[in-house]
């Protein structure tokens, strides 16, 4: 557990996220119209979008799938009876004055997410429930100096709406909330997690209590959209309460937003309570009854999940948690890496290690460099396979390995090709090694007398300078123990 402390005494944080995902479906919620990203606006409208009078809305069983796989894969209670109920608001961007959602009984209960807290340890953040609704449309100020437009392509379209517990302590424990979640539902493929296009948004609820005494009052950020930002808005926010409560004030229940670039939150609006919104059982749908056969297909199409990943990459191959992480936080990057494995001749322990090694540090340099994703890396899992299995057998050192996955990458070529095309072979042939020492050791004799006399760090240059000789390609443990061998006689 974290603390703040001050002269006055502990403080706690408490932490709690309502995110809302997207659900992949190629159409709306309650409608047909398209869910396309980026198209003209108005374009994916039907006039139960519209909400033209006499329209009623038919629920799109395909996400109620999706909603129903996201629950199965965090761990939750799926209920085989759940109720739609109206949520009511006016606003421009919602034409039907109200939005189609879940309040009293919604289709998911319970779960959890693991996430990496504070100390280093393995933590549950459980989950109060999912429940599934539409989105609303978007108001656009900015296109006219007069008027306001509206775009409805976004009203209509489902969402999940996925509420926490209070149960994270810091930013960086919401944030790593945020990233598994966001990591399992692009496994789950029920949403696409993209942050910069909307697909996932995060309302932050913090507060600040003194331990073990009932939970303080919380300010609400809404609408956090990167990952970035949600440690940024936490530390403020902490910063701002902690101010007053410490000058004996006390924080205001409200709504906030996030000004991502001044790095503040300013105050929105006083919060709304569940009464505000008058929800009532939406009459145009019938209660949701789900079967268990229905339930049960959903289950056995679950994929492997990133923490049984990971747990699986650390036991087999003994690779340590943080990399086991990195590899499994994303099912494209898990799968090269595991292609690549099986494509060892020896896929042991030290391989594994190697290769992971190669994927989180060079390759994904290289990656990011040119702003590609694994599925589009110039390398293909064989090709860095192959070039591990080079350095292992002593073909290449790792230093010339760094130069050949460069040439690998520009050229499209095999580690094998590269290294013959360019003559990189390790020199192995001990006689080779010793002549270009011998010659070092000569051409620099005052200094063989200083190492003799006890200057220790001179080895090193000695290495270097015959390294050199053999640009690079001596083999490294041989030309240690030849040297060895030479100063001593
Ligand atoms: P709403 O914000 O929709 O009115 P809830 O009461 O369901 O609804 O709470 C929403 C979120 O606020 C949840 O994620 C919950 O964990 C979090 N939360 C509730 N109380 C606190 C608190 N005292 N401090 C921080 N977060 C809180
Ligand atoms: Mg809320």
């Amino acid at each position: 557990m974290s603390y703040i402390e001050t002269a006055s005494g502990k403080w706690e944080v408490v932490i709690g996220l309502e995110v809302h995902a997207q659900v992949i479906s190629q159409s709306k919620l309650f409608s047909s119209a398209s869910t396309k990203f980026g198209v003209a606006p108005n374009e994916n409208v039907s006039f139960i979008d519209a909400a033209l009078p006499g329209v009623l809305p038919v629920l799109n069983s395909f996400c109620v799938d999706q909603a129903i796989k996201t629950g199965l894969g965090l761990n939750c209670t799926i209920n085989k009876i759940s109720y739609f109920d109206r949520k009511n608001y006016f606003y421009a961007d919602l034409p039907q004055g109200y939005q189609i959602s879940q309040f009293h009984h919604p289709i998911i209960s319970g779960g959890f997410v693991e996430i990496e807290d504070d100390e280093g340890n393995i933590k549950k953040v459980h989950l109060e429930r999912i429940h599934i609704e539409q989105d609303a449309g978007k108001s656009l100020h900015d296109q006219s100096p007069t008027k306001s437009y509206i775009d409805l392509n976004r009203a209509g379209i489902a969402l999940m709406e996925i509420v926490t517990k209070p149960e994270m302590t810091s930013g960086a424990e919401a944030a790593a909330f945020l990233r598994k979640l966001r990591s399992i539902l692009r496994y789950l493929k029920t949403c696409d997690g993209n942050m910069d296009e909307g697909s996932m948004r995060a309302d932050v609820n913090i507060s600040l209590h003194r331990p073990g005494t009932p939970l303080g009052t919380r300010a609400e950020v809404k609408n956090v959209n990167s990952m970035k930002f949600i440690e940024t808005a936490v530390n403020f926010e902490i910063s701002r309460q902690l101010e007053i409560l410490e000058n004996g004030g006390s924080v205001e229940q409200e709504t906030r937003l996030f000004d991502s670039s001044r790095g503040i939150t300013r105050s929105m609006r006083s919060k709304e309570d569940a009464q505000d919104y008058r929800y009532f059982p939406e009459p145009d749908l019938p209660p949701l009854i789900l079967e268990d056969e229905r339930i049960e297909a959903i289950r056995a199409t679950l994929p492997e999940l990133p923490d049984a990943k990971s747990r699986r990459l650390q036991e087999t191959y003994g690779l340590p948690r943080y990399d086991a992480d990195l590899i499994s936080a994303e099912a494209e990057v898990a799968a090269y890496y595991e292609k690549a494995l099986a494509c060892c001749s020896k896929a042991d322990g030290d391989a594994a290690k190697l290769l992971a090694n190669w994927l989180l540090g060079d390759l994904f340099a290289l990656l990011n460099k040119y702003g590609k994703s694994i599925d589009e890396s110039l390398i293909s899992p064989e090709n860095l396979s192959g070039l591990i299995q080079l350095i292992q057998q002593d073909v290449i050192s790792g230093k010339i390995a760094k130069d050949v996955l460069v040439i690998m990458w520009d050229e499209q070529k095999s580690p094998q090709k590269v290294v013959e095309e360019q003559g990189l072979q390790q020199i192995t042939d001990p006689a080779v090694i010793e002549n270009a020492l011998r010659d070092v050791l000569i051409e620099n004799s005052s200094k063989v007398a200083e190492y003799k006399s006890g200057k220790d760090k001179l080895f090193g240059f000695f290495v270097g300078q015959a390294m050199k000789k053999t640009h690079g390609k001596a083999n490294p443990q041989l030309l240690n123990d030849i040297l060895s061998k030479l100063l001593s006689e």
